[in-house]
């Protein structure tokens, strides 16, 4: 074995470089950390090419004095502990005295600083060498310089994504430590556009505003309780509003931004059923208390906090929220007070709820449109599920009574992928499912299926069951449908055909559309507005964060325009970056599940013909996009065999 010996100073910074600066976003957040814990009130974040190029932040703050310049590019050199009592005291957001060391080493730094009192410093540093030291202007504060980030560890560079998801990064980091600190000043430029600017007065609402836009912000509430170890602030969104995931909720302990997986839990188990299953609302908790009640020291990114009376912590957070929404619901919202516009939003957005958890019937003439005649005219009546043993029981029919549908169509007795169904007559959680990995197994399992096996003979009806069964028959037997899978594949064909069109038909909206995100989302989605567009939907810059969408092609549900528009950009979001075919799968998944027929719903003779006529004309009648079968059948030989008619050859 080799000799034992130390690392090089140099090299030991590499190697913690390795776990603290991954990606220029860490570099942004551990230099605007250092920027706030030396009591900066103003703060601007100059980058360029996300930040690979440089990253440049100038900050007010106290500055380094000549004599401790060099110190502060050394291991474990920090001046904000001193001794193990100060670790269990931290009130700083540094203290590990490992940032600057580990991003010198991978960089280029340039250093220019003052205490205000005296001559200032200039340092220049590569690759964690000293290269230049000389005296510089006065100005009180530090600006610093990083260049070529990963210039000399080539490995790192290859984990970094496109520019554009550093930038989201870099982005998403910066308003959140906006979030964290109100009374701060922030400012992000990248390559000369300003991506944000708050004002750094202290109204947590405004900076709100900024990130999220203002009607987003004006449908946050406060809230507002302590016990006797902690205070909680902050604002969380009424549950009209929500996202397709947690990224929108922060949580900021004594102004440090941290993820704590059961702080999130306890924030939903606020809203109690107020959300929709896999919706997640917009929240802003800060949390002061004690440092003494919480370890920071369990990570080197400092995101990870071990937290003592973690328990009564989520309790006073979770009763926080639910106080705060129940008085909300005392207080009605005085509609009188809200234009045209918001009443569209408004019902939109009511529609969105009722339309997701599938319990809103739509009108009937609402949705039908002569120009798409394969658009049945049940298309928007709610649909509940089978149940889970009904389901299970029709697979075993199936795959008991007849074992010539296996060779038929295989994907009937095996669900093709997890059926998203789990609790007895609960309502189709189908938004849970990821559209977008269903759209994937979808892509493989419907080339796979032999659609030559084909199309289904139009089936004579017979009667419905429990407003849920379709019976029909056939010269070869009896089939038994579920209405709700057999709908859903009508629709999921007829979008599919739809989105897959490159149609000049477009509907325009009497009121555009304005669709409000924050920068960091507002960068992925022109990122993948490529992807929009060749579905037909075109988003209009409308300043820096916003779009605006005027019109939308034919195949939007009337009414539901703002919610699938949004749901459609959802998916994207969800994933950096997607493939067209991938998105209009995923959309056609999406559109297929809006509002179909619930189960224990009684469709009239002459619908049920039509859903059966409809069924005959697609290219696989027997699976839903979820997987789940649409029918089972019992040829006349199994019926003979059931009941004794032949014997079973021995
Ligand atoms: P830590 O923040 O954990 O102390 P760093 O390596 O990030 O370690 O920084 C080392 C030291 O450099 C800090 O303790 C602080 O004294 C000084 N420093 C770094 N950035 C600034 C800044 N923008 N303004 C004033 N002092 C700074
Ligand atoms: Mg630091």
């Amino acid at each position: 074995m080799a000799r034992i010996q130390e690392l090089s100073e140099i090299l030991a910074n590499q190697i913690a470089a390795g776990e603290v600066i991954e990606r220029p976003a860490s570099v942004v957040k551990e230099l605007v950390e250092n920027a706030l814990d030396a009591g900066s009130t103003q703060i601007e974040i100059l980058i360029e090419e996300a930040g690979l190029k440089k990253i440049k932040i100038i900050d007010n703050g106290e500055g380094i004095d000549p004599a401790e310049v060099l110190n502060a590019f050394k291991r474990h050199a920090t001046s904000k502990i001193y001794s193990r009592d100060d670790l269990f005291r931290i009130r700083t957001l540094g203290f590990r005295g490992e940032a600057l060391p580990s991003i010198a080493s991978v960089s280029e730094i340039t250093l220019e600083t003052s205490t205000g009192d005296q001559k200032g410093t200039f340092v220049y540093l590569k690759g964690g060498q000293v290269i230049e030291e000389r005296p510089s202007q006065a100005r009180k504060g530090t600006i610093l310089t990083v260049e070529n980030l990963f210039f000399n560890t080539p490995a790192r560079l290859k984990y970094v994504k496109t520019i554009q998801t550093e930038l989201s990064n870099v982005s998403d980091i910066v308003n959140r430590m906006a979030i964290s600190h109100p009374n701060v000043a922030f400012r992000l430029v990248h390559d000369g556009n300003q991506l944000l600017r708050t004002a750094g007065n202290g109204d947590l609402k405004q900076t709100l505003a900024g990130i999220y836009g203002v009607a987003t912000a004006k449908k946050m509430r406060k809230i507002e309780k302590e016990d006797l170890d902690f205070r909680i602030s902050g604002f969380i969104s009424l549950p009209e509003v929500t996202r397709a995931n947690r990224n929108y909720i922060s949580i900021i302990i004594n102004g440090r931004y941290i993820k704590n997986y059961l702080l999130n839990k306890a924030i939903i188990a606020g809203y109690r059923s107020k959300l929709m299953v896999g919706r997640f609302p917009l929240a802003v908790i800060e949390i002061t208390a004690d440092p003494l009640l919480m370890d920071v020291n369990v990570h080197p990114t400092k995101q990870e906090v071990r937290i003592s009376k973690e328990k009564e912590l989520m309790e006073l957070i979770e009763t926080a929220i639910n106080d705060c929404l129940s008085n909300e619901q005392l207080i009605p919202e005085a509609l009188g007070n809200l234009n045209f516009k918001n009443k569209i939003k408004q019902s939109a957005e009511q529609l969105e709820q009722t339309q997701l958890d599938f319990s809103s019937p739509t009108s009937v003439e609402e949705v039908k449109e002569p120009s798409t005649p394969l658009r049945p005219h049940y298309f928007s009546k709610p649909v509940n599920s089978l149940s889970a043993p009904f389901q299970e029981q029709a697979e075993k029919n199936s795959e008991q009574m007849n074992p010539n549908f296996e060779k038929r169509e295989p994907m009937l007795n095996k669900p093709a992928f997890e059926s998203p169904i789990n609790t007895e007559n609960s309502p189709v959680s189908d938004h849970q499912a990821p559209y977008l990995q269903m759209a994937e197994k979808m892509l493989a399992t419907e080339k796979q299926a032999d659609l030559s096996k084909g199309h289904l003979p139009l089936l004579d009806y017979i009667g419905q069951m429990h407003g849920t069964y379709l019976f029909a028959q056939h010269e070869d037997g009896l089939y038994i449908l579920d209405q709700h899978a057999a709908q859903e594949r009508i629709k999921y064909e007829y979008f599919r055909k739809k989105i897959g069109e490159v149609s000049t038909d477009r509907q325009e909206l009497l009121v555009p559309i304005l669709l409000d995100y924050p920068n960091n989302d507002a960068i992925k989605i022109k990122e993948n507005q490529q992807a929009l567009e060749e579905i037909g939907i075109f988003l209009e810059p409308f300043g820096q964060n916003s779009f605006l969408l005027r019109s939308h092609p034919v195949w939007f549900n009337h009414g539901e325009e703002e919610q699938i528009v949004k749901e459609m950009i959802d998916l994207l979001l969800e994933q950096g970056k997607v493939s067209v075919a991938k998105f209009r799968e995923a959309t056609a998944i999406m559109m297929s599940c809006k509002g179909s027929i619930k189960a224990n719903h009684h469709l009239n003779d002459a619908e049920a013909r039509m859903l059966l006529a409809d069924l005959a004309k697609t290219e696989n009648p027997y699976n839903c996009p979820h997987g789940r079968p649409v029918l089972i059948q019992f040829t006349n030989k199994d019926m003979e065999r059931m009941f004794k008619r032949i014997q079973d050859p021995h």
